[in-house]
């Protein structure tokens, strides 16, 4: 470093290079036309931080040697700063184009929200509402209710509460039935989701003291029974939401494991994960356990995400019995873990879609893309395919394809979704993977980036949940750039 200032110092630059008294001032930067008209834009404090963060850039570079004397003009400078402000203002949360095949993706947000959702959504943040207040008495109301009784018409539970996200919902259910005592669970059930979700760190978190019973693949009724005795608080079934036990194995159904618990007075809580309010095998779609099946069974209760096939916002649900529930909603913890307004709103307009259960296929985006049929989405790949050819130029070779997809977020784990697409694969074998690579970063480096996924060599773009095919070809000349 020193010897480079020397360097600087002594004349000896290479040409071409700025030299320190060519660096601008803060304050002569801010006085450039097209700096000033940002400051009147954005405010002087969010402008002149990216001024000065500039100017202690172009000096590190200056001592350095490395600046051209080119990006110290009036016009390079005034065009640097208005490239960092843009860059520091626009928002890091951005939309996608999820090509990946996966409808419920967790990493790119899992379920869309309906129109009426967004809409009820924007209308009840856009002012006061009635979030905890009793418009009939005057008195101070319970956000539960919004949705109560909703929830209630739609899985004939008696009661129902909510919170934060499904996660909350378990932690919640365990913490409030079984602290300092024993939770059954079968050894085939101790789930590990994403994100560090594992089944026994939950119920160590809430406070219980988890018993496995059975084995990995068999479980049954006598297991339970055997482990049950005075110190036992409730009996625990958990959906093996991302993976399946096959071949030789045993389960005790909810049906049976009830009759156990209540035969001895104790409750049964049921963790669904992603359950579904309508029954999937109508359109052809594997089937997934509905709450409504669980109460019906005898659960006490049962936690589902709000999120995943519900097809609404992030949320974690608990529908069961008016004892359970009252005890859940009761317990301390809850006020930590509750679902805010914004989700509510969104929720609430999420479950009423499913009032007018002839239309749930259209109106919810989830379902729409679910049920999209398999020659609609390899039409739609016909038609793009010329488009995207030309964008990706002579070194990849576009094919359309039959695909197989997933619903995601660790529904119906083994089950693939018969989807069309584009494969796309570089022409020449060496260097194929960094070719991949290339085309990968280009995709996700347009305006509204493209995520696929990549498999043997080839990069797919799965378009079930392609909507706004208009979206995607408009931005194919600037991928076509990217690859040139
Ligand atoms: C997804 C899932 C959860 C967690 O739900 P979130 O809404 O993501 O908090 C819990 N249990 C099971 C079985 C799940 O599949």
């Amino acid at each position: 470093m020193a010897r480079l200032e020397e360097s600087v110092v002594d004349g000896s630059r290479a040409p071409g290079k700025a030299s320190p008294k060519d660096l601008p001032s803060v304050d002569r930067l801010l006085r450039e036309p097209v700096v000033a008209q940002l400051v009147a834009e954005h405010g002087h404090s969010c402008v002149a931080q990216q001024v000065r963060l500039l100017v202690d850039d172009l000096r590190s570079r200056v001592l350095q040697g490395t600046l051209e004397a080119s990006e110290v003009g009036a016009e390079a400078l005034s065009a640097a700063v208005q490239q960092r402000v843009a860059g520091r203002l626009a928002p890091r949360m951005r939309n996608v184009l999820n090509l990946t095949g996966t409808v419920i993706h967790t990493n790119l947000g899992r379920a869309l929200l309906a129109d009426e959702a967004l809409a009820h959504l924007l209308k009840m943040m856009s002012g006061p509402n009635n979030l905890e207040y009793d418009l009939a008495t005057g008195g101070r109301g319970d956000r539960d209710s919004i949705v109560e009784e909703l929830l209630t018409t739609l899985t004939g539970a008696e009661a129902a509460t909510i919170v934060n996200n499904n996660a909350a919902a378990v932690l919640l259910t365990i913490a409030a039935l079984a602290r300092d005592r024993e939770v059954i669970v079968s050894r085939g059930e101790l789930v590990e989701i994403g994100g560090a979700f594992r089944m026994p760190d939950v119920m160590a978190s809430a406070g219980a003291n988890m018993v496995e019973v059975g084995t990995t693949n068999r479980t049954h009724p006598h297991d339970y029974e055997r482990a049950i005795n005075d110190r036992t608080a409730l009996l625990m079934k958990v959906h093996t939401s991302n993976y399946a036990v096959q071949g030789f194995t045993s389960a005790v159904s909810e049906a049976e494991l009830s009759a156990i618990a209540h035969a001895r007075g104790l409750p049964v809580a049921t963790d669904l994960g992603s359950g579904a309010l309508v029954d999937l095998a109508a359109w052809g779609l594997p089937r997934e356990p509905m709450p409504q099946e669980m109460l019906a069974a005898g659960c006490d209760v049962v936690t589902f995400s709000g999120d995943k096939l519900l097809g609404g916002p992030q949320a974690g649900l608990i529908v069961g019995s008016r004892a359970s529930i009252g005890k859940i909603r009761k317990y301390p913890m809850k006020r930590a873990l509750r679902m805010s307004k914004l989700p509510l709103a969104a929720l609430e307009a999420t479950l009423m879609i499913y009032l007018r259960s002839d239309r749930v296929a259209q109106d919810l985006p989830t379902l729409r893309l679910l049920t999209r049929p398999e020659s609609d989405i390899r039409r739609l790949a016909q038609a793009l395919f010329p488009a995207v050819a030309e964008a990706v130029g002579p070194r990849f070779s576009v094919s359309v394809e039959g695909m197989q997809g997933q619903i995601g977020s660790g529904s119906l784990p083994v089950e693939r979704l018969a989807s069309a697409g584009l494969a796309i694969a570089p022409v020449a074998k060496k260097g194929a993977g960094r070719a991949l690579d290339e085309l990968a970063t280009a995709l996700r480096r347009l305006p509204v980036p493209v995520i696929g996924r990549i498999s043997e060599d080839r990069l797919l773009l799965d378009l079930r949940c392609l909507e706004d095919s208009a979206l995607f070809a408009a931005q194919l000349p600037a991928l076509r750039q990217a690859l040139s």
